[in-house]
């Protein structure tokens, strides 16, 4: 009985590309026939009834109803009093782990091969905590703030990932050395999670260090954790080993919920011309398929993504190719058929 297994989630398309690349995503689901029924939200800002302009509430009802959803990218107009929808919807839902595997794709050359790495950033505080102040004039303060209950349910959430995803090792990276209480407490919280898990090895290293490796030889790494502002600039270092952003997808894991998202934004110069590849939208969605439990669906889908890239017949502009988004699409539907 396909009505009864199916389950709902919420769709945010996003801006831009975002139409097209989850138009992409949707056909592809709907070929592989994954048991799963779209419910589309619009998350453009309303004025509520304070007065203040913020996400509408069949979106955020949406999400807090479905606990799962999958989210293209959204436009953030440059200038004053625009509050970024991204970090609202982090805010909303209390997404708490950014989590964005990387991992080398056959057919599409990089420096390295055989990359294969997870990092899991926190995502609420540190240096992002948006606590700044001016003290007097020409000096201002910005505070790190780090706490226990947000360090110890991420480093919960990747030692928990590398059990259920049969990694075999958690990297902490950190600056505990000069940031000896916050990068400490975090540090400390990570040892503390490391021995309930002992059949996962942990090892401590040092920011600077892991920069310098991972581009000499990323194979030394697996799972890696860390606070806020290191795990924004090292993911994107990781995304860049293995192709771009445009193929890297992204989990933000919530209290009580989780968004899927591309990592890439709205790519503006070709919105809307169908070319636009959907690559990083797809994978994302199949990390929600795994976070679902719906594993076989999800290995289905991405070997089809993948054979399809190193096929190299339907590439799109970003890799190098002449493929449409729409003919990339197809012939990822023509192996899933
Ligand atoms: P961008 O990622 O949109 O584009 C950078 C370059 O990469 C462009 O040349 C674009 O064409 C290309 N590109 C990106 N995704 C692609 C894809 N799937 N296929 C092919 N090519 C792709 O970055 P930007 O230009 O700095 O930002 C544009 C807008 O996106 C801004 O409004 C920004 O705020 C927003 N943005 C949103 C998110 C998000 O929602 N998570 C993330 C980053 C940027």
């Amino acid at each position: 009985n396909f009505a009864s297994q199916t389950k709902k989630v919420t769709l945010i398309p996003g801006d831009g590309i975002g139409p097209e690349i989850s138009a992409a995503v949707q056909k592809i689901f709907a070929t592989a026939q994954v048991p799963i029924e779209w419910e589309s939200v619009d998350v453009t800002p309303v004025r509520n009834p304070d007065g203040r302009f913020g996400i509408p509430q069949a979106a955020i009802d949406s999400v807090n109803r479905n606990k799962v959803g999958l989210k293209g990218p959204l436009m953030t107009p440059v200038g004053k009093g625009h509050r970024s929808l991204n970090l609202a919807l982090r805010k909303e839902f209390d997404l708490y782990a950014n989590v964005r595997p990387c991992r080398s794709l056959e057919g599409y050359k990089t420096l390295y091969d055989d990359v294969d790495v997870v990092t899991i950033r926190e995502n609420t505080e540190g240096e992002y905590s948006g606590i700044e102040h001016e003290i007097v004039d020409g000096v201002v303060q910005s505070i790190k703030l780090i706490t226990e209950e947000a360090s110890k349910r991420v480093a919960e959430y990747a030692f928990q990932y590398a059990k259920e995803n049969h990694r075999s090792k958690v990297t902490v990276v950190h600056k505990a050395n000069i940031m000896r209480m916050s990068d400490g407490l975090f540090l400390r919280c990570c040892r503390e999670t490391a021995d309930k898990f002992p059949e996962i090895k942990f090892e401590e290293r040092y920011l600077d260090t892991v920069c310098l490796n991972m581009v000499q030889d990323p194979r030394q790494y697996d799972v890696l954790v860390m606070p806020n502002l290191y795990g924004d600039i090292l993911s994107d270092m990781c995304a860049g080993l293995v192709g771009g952003l445009g193929l890297t997808p992204s989990g933000n894991i919530g209290l009580g919920g989780a968004l899927f998202e591309s990592v890439h934004g709205t790519a503006p110069d070709i919105a809307g011309k169908d070319l636009a590849n959907p690559t990083a939208l797809l994978l994302s969605a199949v990390m929600m398929l795994r976070h679902m439990e719906m594993n076989d669906k999800a290995d289905k889908i991405q070997k089809a993504c993948f054979e399809t890239i190193k096929e190299g017949k339907y590439l799109t502009g970003d890799l190098g190719g002449k493929a449409k988004c729409s003919e990339f699409t197809n012939a990822i539907c023509e192996k899933l058929a």
